[in-house]
């Protein structure tokens, strides 16, 4: 079996930087598409429902760009809850690995100023994401790679993403290229199909590897905070670096190489914090 190996978004995929790292630029462009589609088509004459269609998306691109913090969090509850509908979460009573993420995660209901809230989905996939709501998602396949302490290095690195803001400005962006896309569907609303396009923007998010370096460091600052063993958060590295390349490893691997020069900077790091 393929597996496919994407950590945190891809914890690897930091060299494909395109994606996120200007909110701004993006959204310009994209309203610009938008414009201009509105614009030429009114040339080349569609129908007049149809042309409603399209301005009544551009609408929709406007309000992307405007839309508040608070909102695009409600968003991406709405695609969190979607995908677990669609995905197989692990349920309460499975010892392997829901109650070991509970264990993992008791006093994390409220961490750094956050509400939390941790799922489990069964799959070989080696991946966590969280989002901008505060939901973070653990695949299994991660689960059987990792030991407790770093399983909670991972999650600290996750739980870093959302509070800087990481996971917030991934959601603008997708949210902004996801409403110029239904320009060219004519669809109205977020329905159903929306959402898990957005859900598929929000997992394969590309983070800079200034944010993941970012991230990186919080997550050996929240295993200080929460006294857990600071090494893990290297060893945890380590492993996933081992993947690179391999089989399991996928094509993210093959084409963002990276984990092993962040297992160094985390130990560089750990050494820093022991002093
Ligand atoms: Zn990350």
């Amino acid at each position: 079996m393929n597996r496919h190996v994407a950590v945190c978004s891809s914890l690897f995929a930091t060299l494909l930087l395109s994606a996120c790292l200007s909110t701004e630029g993006d959204g310009a462009a994209a309203l610009s598409s938008v414009v201009e589609s509105a614009q030429s088509e009114d040339v080349s004459a569609g129908t007049d429902s149809k042309n409603e269609a399209r301005l009544s998306a551009a609408t929709d691109v406007f309000k992307a760009v405007s839309i508040s913090d608070t909102e695009l969090q409600a968003v991406t509850l709405q695609v969190v809850t979607e995908m677990d509908n669609t995905n197989q979460v692990a349920p309460a009573t499975d010892k392997k690995y829901a109650k070991r993420l509970v264990r993992l995660t008791r006093n994390l209901a409220n961490e750094d100023g956050l509400e939390l809230n941790f799922k489990v989905y069964i799959t070989d996939e080696i991946n966590a994401f969280a989002t901008a709501d505060g939901s973070i998602r653990v695949y299994s396949g991660l689960m059987d790679l990792l030991d407790d302490n770093e399983l909670r290095s991972v999650i600290g690195h996750e739980i870093g993403h959302v509070k800087l803001g990481h996971s917030l400005a991934e959601a603008r962006t997708a949210y902004l290229t996801s409403a110029a896309a239904k320009v060219a569907a004519s669809e109205g609303g977020l329905g159903a199909k929306a959402l898990a396009e957005l859900g598929e923007k929000l997992i394969n998010a590309q983070f800079s590897q200034a944010q993941e370096s970012e991230s990186d460091a919080y997550g050996v600052e929240f295993m200080k905070r929460h006294k857990h063993k600071l090494s893990a958060a290297e060893s945890a590295m380590r492993k996933l670096a081992n993947l690179e390349g391999s089989e399991s490893g996928s094509k993210l691997f093959s084409s963002h190489p990276g984990a092993k020069e962040r297992a160094d900077k985390i130990h560089e790091l750990i050494a820093t914090k022991k002093k």
